[in-house]
């Protein structure tokens, strides 16, 4: 069996083959790890072999990771999951980046409850893609109203765009998709300075997303092995 060093290290050569077989620069495709379910020893494995970006599902199962790994301070966070509006606070106060926002009640909360002595909270917008009632996430046609309101808090900065492509599409639907959230991260990539992250791509699609401008894949199988 493969260790999470070696199989960490496998994932991050098939970012860097991806990207240079879509002649873009071998580093400019981030690596999320997503350690949600797994023990702290696992992403302690993952942090000694070089891994800093974190990514969490369920609010109290990261918060309670944060608190215990907190001496470790060049960690980086990130909230991938739904967020209910009464659990806002400890989000605000324990991330670093919360890419699952997707709408204003959630935002105003994470921006008047992140604390006065840390930096802004890092924002992406959750979009939901593919129109799928089952996902959250925003709608493409009410974008443009959450991108506003989020560049109107002080205490948000707003980084980019988060999807969830729906699972097992055709080649034809993939790249329908990829090209629609390429489309309006570009548009808000020129127009927005701070604006520079395309978060989609996970371990089944990380190539394709790597093909068609993703900027962070979030995997977590395969670098942990699978989830109970
Ligand atoms: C679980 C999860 C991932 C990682 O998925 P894998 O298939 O295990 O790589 C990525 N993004 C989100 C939002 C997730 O919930």
């Amino acid at each position: 069996m493969q260790t999470i060093a070696e199989r960490l290290n496998s994932a991050r050569k098939g970012i860097q083959q991806a990207a240079t077989n879509a002649h873009r620069p071998p580093n400019s495709v981030k690596l999320l790890a997503v350690s949600k379910t797994k023990p702290v020893s696992d992403i302690m494995d993952a942090y000694n072999a070089g891994q800093r970006l974190f990514g969490e599902n369920y609010v109290q199962e990261g918060v309670e990771k944060t608190k215990e790994l907190a001496h470790l301070s060049d960690i980086e966070w990130h909230m991938i999951g739904p967020i209910q509006s009464n659990k806002t606070k400890v989000v605000a106060e324990h991330f670093d980046w919360v890419q699952s926002v997707d709408r204003e009640k959630i935002a105003r909360r994470l921006n008047d409850q992140r604390p006065d002595n840390l930096a802004p909270l890092n924002v992406c917008i959750q979009l939901n893609i593919d129109d799928e009632d089952s996902k959250s996430g925003v709608k493409p046609e009410a974008l443009d109203e959450l991108v506003s309101f989020i560049q109107s808090q002080d205490k948000l900065m707003l980084r980019g765009l988060m999807a969830i492509p729906k699972a097992n599409p055709t080649e034809e639907e993939q790249q329908r998709t990829f090209g629609k959230l390429k489309e309006l991260f570009d548009h808000y990539h020129t127009s927005l300075s701070n604006f520079d992250t395309l978060s989609v791509g996970m371990s089944g699609d990380m190539v394709e997303a790597i093909e068609n401008g993703s900027t962070m894949v979030r995997i977590g199988t395969a670098i942990f092995g699978k989830r109970n």
